[in-house]
């Protein structure tokens, strides 16, 4: 049976994990050790059973506890070089330190992994796709803007873990600096919820059964709100939501499994 799920979600940390049973992906590390194991326990997972820890870039939202789990427990990196250059997460061991490339698909152990360049303020930053038995997840989030190319990347996805990071107009007339919020609105910031209800509705019809919106800003968003925007679109789009498709929201700092 497949496992996946989000340890933490938000502009606050992220971290999921993905398992067949076999192979455990841990993708993203941002939180600390201490806070990984504890979130891994509510799920039965042994921190030292990680076969691989995954990086989409090297925001410290995404990074934060990288080096001290892989060193901890001895866990491989797999990262774009540009994530591996710019990151500030602490010594990985060289032989910890796997190189990976936009479109490059290779296998850890049971699980097929595919990277998916994403366009956003990072050295080379990925989003993935995984492969388990004939089925297919994804995880796509940190977007400036959604891409055809991420679009086909993803299409297909039985299940996707998709960011929903902010609502416009809160942002817009939010507390945030004007540099800020230029940047999130901005092609390489973080994907709106209004682009993210576009996007579950060509999800949905192109087959996908779950989606987890995630990412959340804390300040620009609440999950109502972000829920309801694509609640609506699926809606009036004749989507029958809970019965063609399953919609939630990943929780900030609890485990949420699809
Ligand atoms: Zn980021
Ligand atoms: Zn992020």
């Amino acid at each position: 049976m497949t496992t996946f799920v989000s340890l933490i979600s938000g502009s606050s940390g992220n971290a999921s994990l993905i398992s067949d049973g076999h192979t455990r992906l841990l993708i993203d590390c941002g939180m600390s050790g201490i806070k990984l194991k504890e979130a891994l326990s509510a799920i039965d997972v042994a921190p030292e059973s990680i076969d691989a820890l995954l990086l989409t870039h090297d925001h410290i939202d995404h990074v934060k506890g990288a080096g001290v789990v892989s060193r901890r427990y001895n866990i491989p990196v797999y990262a774009t070089a540009g994530t591996h250059a710019v990151m500030d997460a602490g010594k990985i061991a060289d032989e910890n330190i796997k190189i990976i490339k936009d479109k490059d698909a290779f296998e850890i152990g049971s699980i097929g992994v595919t990277p998916f360049a994403i366009p956003h303020d990072a050295k080379e930053p990925v989003g993935f796709t995984f492969t388990v038995g004939n089925e297919k997840y994804s995880i796509a989030t940190d977007i400036g803007k959604m891409t055809r190319d991420i679009l086909e990347s993803i299409a297909g996805s039985k299940n996707v873990l998709l960011e929903s990071n902010h609502d416009v107009e809160m942002l817009r007339t939010g507390s945030y600096p004007f540099p800020l919020k230029q940047r999130i609105l901005g092609d390489f910031g973080h994907l709106s919820n209004e682009n993210a209800a576009k996007t579950a509705l060509y999800l949905v019809q192109n087959g996908t059964k779950h989606i987890m919106l995630g990412h959340l800003s804390k300040e620009n968003n609440r999950p109502e709100i972000a829920m309801l925007e694509t609640y609506n679109l699926l809606s009036a789009s004749g989507v029958d939501v809970g019965k063609d498709v399953t919609l939630q929201v990943a929780d900030r700092y609890k485990v949420t499994s699809f």
